[in-house]
C-alpha cells in the first residue's frame, strides 16, 4: 500500500519547504512512520500569502459561472478519485476505508451546492426617499483572502466546508491542514488544482500550528480566519483575530446531548444514536456524548445500546468488515483512559469496552458506561472518543436543564414519539444543531454551527456564503 509525501502547495506549484524541512507521519493502526510532511517556515508563508492575493484578484474577477464550473470539475474528480483517496485517508487517519470514501463523496456533494449557491449572491437596489435619480445600490463583495486551520478528525470535510464557501463566495483561502493527516486533505486541493483552480487562489500549508496561526491571523492580506478544533485553541485564535479586526468563523467543540424520553423508539435510538456515537471512533465534534435516558426505559436502552457496542468489528480501517478503526492519536487513547478510570472511580458502571486493545496502534474499545455521576469529568469535558456516558432522568425538564448545563452548544439528539416534547425541546435546548428522531444529517445546505463556547458563524447553508462577503452600499445620483 503506497502513502504519498506531501508537499506545500504555493502558486499553484507542488513544492518542499524552503529550508526542507519535513514532519513524519504515522499510521494509527501500526504508530509506524507511513511518510513525511513538508513543514513551512516564515519564507514560505510570505509566499503563499502574496499568492493568495494575487490568486484572489483573478478569482473575485472572473464571472461567478465560470468560478462555479471549475467548482464542478473539482467535485467531478474528487468522485472518480474517491476510492484512492479514501485509502489515503484510512492510513494516516485510521477511520474505516467505508467512511473515509464517504468523506470524499461527501465533499464532492459540498462542492457541488457551493458551486451552485455562489450563483445566487445577489445585492438589491433600495428605492431613495426623495430624488428619483439617485440609485440606491447594495452590493456583496467577497471579503478577500481567508486563512482556514482545520483539523484530523475529518482531514478532508473540515477544510472542504472551509474552502467551497469561501471559493463560491469569490475568495481565496490559504489552508493550514492537519500535520498528523496532510495527504487526504492535499489530494482535495489537487483536485481544485487539476479542475483548472487560478494560480493562488488556493494554497496548502503545514508546520507548526501555532507559528503559522500568529504569523497568518494579523497579517494585512488575510481578511478572514476560520477554525475548526478545540475550545481552548478556538478563544485563543478568536481573540488575536479580533485583535487585529478580522473576520472570524469558529466551528469549535461540542459534548452533544442525547435525550430518550419515556415515549422514545428506543431500537430507533440506539441504531441512530448509538451508530453516530462510535462513528469515526468517537472522534466528531457532533458525536452523541451524554446520554440522558428517561429512568423507566433506561435499562432497556443501556442493554441495547452495550449489544451495539459490543457487536464493532474493531481493527485496521483497510481490513474487510471493520466498523471502527484506531484512535487518530496515542492523546486520545490516553485521554479515553484518564477519563474511564475516572468515571469508574465516582460510581460508573462499565457495561462494555472500557480498556484499551493492547499491542500496536491506538486502539480502544467501545465502551458503555452507565449511572454517570455529573461530576465525573466525562459528563463534563468533551470525550472525543468511543465512550457512550449514560445517565437516568425523571422529568423532560431536568433533561433540558442537563443538556443546557455545560457550555457547549454544538449538537444536540432526541429521540420521542410526542409532539409536545419535540416542540419543547426544539424551543428549549441551546444548541446549533438538533436533530429528533434521527441521526445526524449535516449536508451542505443547512447551517453548520454552534453557541456558546461551540464558536460562532456556519459552515453550511446561505449563511456559510454571507460570511465570506462584505456588504457595501454606493448611492449614484444621475446628474
Ligand atoms: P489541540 O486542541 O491542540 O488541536 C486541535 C486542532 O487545532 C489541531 O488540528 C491542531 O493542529 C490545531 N491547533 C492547535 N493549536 C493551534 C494554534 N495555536 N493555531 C492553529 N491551530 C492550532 O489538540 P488535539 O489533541 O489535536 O485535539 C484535542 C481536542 O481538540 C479534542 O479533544 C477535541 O475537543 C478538539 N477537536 C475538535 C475537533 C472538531 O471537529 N471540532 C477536531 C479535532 C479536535
Amino acid at each position: 500500500m503506497t502513502y504519498p509525501n506531501t508537499q506545500l502547495f504555493i502558486a499553484g506549484t507542488w513544492q518542499d519547504a524552503a529550508d526542507g524541512k519535513t514532519i513524519a507521519v504515522h499510521n494509527p493502526s501500526t504508530g509506524k512512520e507511513i511518510g513525511r510532511v513538508a513543514h513551512a517556515g516564515k519564507a514560505d508563508l510570505d509566499r503563499a500569502l502574496e499568492a493568495a492575493q494575487k490568486g484572489f484578484e483573478t478569482w473575485r474577477d472572473m464571472p461567478a459561472i465560470e468560478r462555479a464550473k471549475i467548482m464542478r470539475r473539482a467535485a467531478g474528480l474528487m468522485r472518480e478519485r474517491a476510492e484512492a483517496i479514501g485509502r489515503i485517508l484510512t492510513q494516516e487517519q485510521g477511520k474505516p476505508l467505508a467512511e473515509a470514501k464517504i468523506e470524499a463523496m461527501a465533499a464532492a456533494d459540498i462542492i457541488d451546492w457551493f458551486a451552485d449557491e455562489g450563483l445566487r449572491i445577489y445585492g438589491r437596489i433600495v428605492p431613495s426617499r426623495g430624488n428619483l435619480n439617485v440609485r440606491q445600490l447594495v452590493l456583496k463583495d467577497p471579503v478577500g483572502p481567508v486563512a482556514a486551520f482545520t483539523p484530523w478528525n475529518f482531514p478532508i470535510n473540515q477544510v472542504v466546508r472551509k474552502m467551497a464557501a469561501a471559493l463560491g463566495a469569490g475568495c481565496s483561502i490559504l489552508v493550514k491542514a492537519p500535520e498528523e493527516t496532510p495527504a487526504s486533505p492535499a489530494e482535495l486541493i489537487r483536485a481544485f488544482a487539476d479542475a483548472g483552480v487560478p494560480a493562488g487562489t488556493v494554497g496548502l500549508v503545514y508546520g507548526d500550528p501555532a507559528e503559522i496561526s500568529g504569523y497568518l491571523i494579523p497579517h494585512p492580506i488575510i481578511r478572514k480566519v476560520t477554525f475548526t478544533g478545540s475550545t481552548a485553541v478556538g478563544k485563543q485564535l478568536a481573540a488575536l483575530a479580533g485583535k487585529h479586526m478580522k473576520r472570524v468563523t469558529m466551528e469549535l467543540g461540542g459534548h452533544a446531548p442525547v435525550i430518550v424520553a419515556e415515549d422514545a423508539d428506543v431500537e430507533l435510538a440506539v441504531k441512530a444514536a448509538g451508530g453516530a456515537k462510535f462513528r469515526n471512533a468517537g472522534q466528531v465534534c457532533i458525536s452523541p456524548t451524554r446520554f440522558l435516558v428517561h429512568e423507566s426505559i433506561r435499562r432497556d436502552f443501556v442493554a441495547a445500546l452495550t449489544r451495539h457496542a459490543q457487536s464493532l468489528k474493531v481493527g485496521d480501517g483497510l481490513a474487510e468488515g471493520t466498523q471502527m478503526g484506531p484512535l487518530a492519536n496515542p492523546r486520545r487513547v490516553s485521554a479515553m483512559t484518564d477519563l474511564m478510570q475516572d468515571a469508574v472511580k465516582n460510581g460508573a458502571q462499565v457495561t462494555a469496552g472500557g480498556e484499551r486493545i493492547g499491542g500496536e496502534g491506538n486502539y480502544f474499545q467501545p465502551t458503555v458506561l452507565d449511572n454517570v455521576p455529573l461530576s465525573a469529568r466525562i459528563f463534563n469535558e468533551e470525550p472525543f472518543g468511543p465512550v457512550a456516558a449514560v445517565r437516568g432522568f425523571e422529568k423532560i425538564e431536568d433533561a433540558i436543564a442537563e443538556a443546557n448545563r455545560l457550555p457547549y452548544g454544538l449538537a444536540g439528539y432526541a429521540f420521542t414519539s410526542s409532539l409536545k416534547y419535540a416542540h419543547l425541546l426544539s424551543q428549549r435546548v441551546e444548541v446549533g444543531m438538533l436533530w429528533i428522531n434521527q441521526p445526524a444529517t449535516p449536508s451542505a445546505e443547512l447551517p453548520f454551527g454552534g453557541l456558546k463556547d461551540s464558536g460562532y458563524g456556519s459552515e453550511g447553508g446561505p449563511e456559510a456564503i454571507e460570511a465570506h462577503l462584505n456588504t457595501r452600499s454606493v448611492s449614484i445620483t444621475n446628474v
